[in-house]
């Protein structure tokens, strides 16, 4: 399927083409593109609409209970992170990087580094 920034955007005050450019936000890069001569920059609609939804989800503080399976704890990862994070990678990796960063703090990686 092609993308509506693929085709050509001609910027409405001046009439020219817009160029493509990535702008990055905190935990994210946006798709835009800006005009050359009034510096006008349109976000890409669906990018902005999962950032908004990222910093949604961004800092939210769930409880979850912990768990113990055998030897192990295990804790739940809240539905709608994971479905926010399947729409990104299009699948979840059934293996996640987990890091114990300080005495008070487990992180968690999905995909790439
Ligand atoms: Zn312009």
């Amino acid at each position: 399927m092609r993308d509506i920034f693929d085709a050509t955007i001609l910027c409405k005050q001046c009439n020219e083409p817009m160029i493509n450019k990535i702008v990055e936000k905190p935990g994210a890069a946006l798709r835009t593109v800006q005009c050359p001569e009034c510096r006008e920059i349109i976000f890409h609609p669906g990018d902005i609409e999962k950032y908004k939804q990222f910093n949604s989800l961004k800092g939210k503080t769930y409880n979850v209970k912990l768990r113990v399976v055998g030897n192990s704890h295990a804790v739940s990862i809240p539905k709608e992170i994971v479905d926010f994070i399947q729409q990104q990678e299009k699948i979840i990796d059934d293996m996640v990087r987990l890091c114990f960063d300080d005495m008070h703090r487990i992180s968690l990686r999905f995909g790439e580094e």
